[in-house]
């Protein structure tokens, strides 16, 4: 593993695993650098609909708004669309016997949870962003152009 950036503070994707340990709990840790998944319907923003933007819990980059949370009453904070196309990273996550996406931030790249399609929901998009609360930051503010 190349750790050539090390002396730049942001450029996260060149942190170590015990630099993350130090800025994490345990508790974030574990799903932001390990792909664990909290359990349903503790996260602290399973059910918020207070507006404003939901930043990395990691490294603080802009992810999600309140403009696209739904209730999906899955357990977990839902989102139909991220703040911004470039703000998260998709990939194919084979664990657990089962093909689903992993959503990640593209600042970091820690996890974030994952992203299904075409379950129904009546939102805009028919995806669902299913992230871990304790992967994000609630920054409380309103939310331009609604
Ligand atoms: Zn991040």
């Amino acid at each position: 593993m190349f750790e050539n950036s090390l002396n730049d503070p942001t450029n996260y994707k060149n942190w170590t695993e015990a630099q993350w340990r130090e800025k994490l709990s345990p508790n974030e840790y574990a799903v932001l650098r390990q792909a664990g998944t909290e359990p349903p319907g503790v996260g602290e923003y399973t059910d918020t609909t207070t507006e404003g933007v939901y930043h990395c819990r990691a490294c603080g980059a802009e992810l999600f708004r309140s403009t696209e949370k739904f209730h999906s009453h899955c357990g977990w904070p839902s989102f139909y669309s991220p703040l911004a196309g470039d703000a998260v990273i998709e990939r194919t996550d084979t664990s657990h016997g089962m093909i689903r996406t992993e959503v990640l931030c593209a600042n970091c790249e820690s996890h974030l949870g994952h992203v299904f399609e075409g379950e129904g929901y009546d939102t805009p998009t028919d995806l669902r962003y299913c992230i871990n609360s304790i992967s994000m930051t609630l920054e409380e503010k309103p939310i331009d152009g609604q």
